[in-house]
């Protein structure tokens, strides 16, 4: 969990805020490097409405170079270990759409855990990952934004 540290789920809340109200996509390295992905849900659905229903502000498809650093990660020393995407407006919960996304043949596609983040008005309010339990994704953490903010600044 040392990956989702304070200054981490700041830059992830950044991201997630400047893409309201469309949804962000990510990813983090085992080393705790943020990588801002690219949505390109939108662009499938101008290009394809008819297999791509939903736009970016509903789902997201990672760019192909993001796809690409990501499975290249799973070979080197440094695989990435969550990856997370952004709800405008809906709240933190691992939809179908989300689970589909996240499973190949009824197992986990990748080897990481599911940051969503709960963005209400352009404000990040929360956060929940998302693990996979054997049966299905189970939450197994809950970040509140201003808990996050009391707990992680130092006292004087
Ligand atoms: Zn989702």
């Amino acid at each position: 969990m040392d990956t989702l540290n304070h200054k981490n789920l700041q830059r992830i809340y950044t991201h997630a805020c400047s893409t309201y109200p469309e949804e962000c996509c990510g990813f983090i390295f085992a080393d705790g490097t943020v990588h801002h992905g690219v949505n390109i849900q939108s662009e499938l659905n101008r290009r394809q409405p008819d297999i791509h229903a939903r736009t970016a502000a509903n789902g997201y498809t990672f760019s192909v170079a993001d796809t690409l650093a990501m499975n290249r990660s799973f070979r080197s020393g440094n695989p990435v270990t969550i990856i997370y995407h952004s709800h405008p407006d809906v709240g933190a919960y691992f939809s179908r759409e989300d689970e589909n996304k996240a499973l190949f043949m009824g197992k986990p596609a990748y080897p990481v855990a599911y940051l969503v983040v709960d963005v209400r008005n352009a404000q990040a309010k929360a956060a929940k990952l998302f693990q996979w339990n054997g049966k299905g994704f189970a939450c197994i953490h809950e970040f509140h934004v201003n808990e996050e903010n009391l707990t992680t600044h130092p006292r004087s």
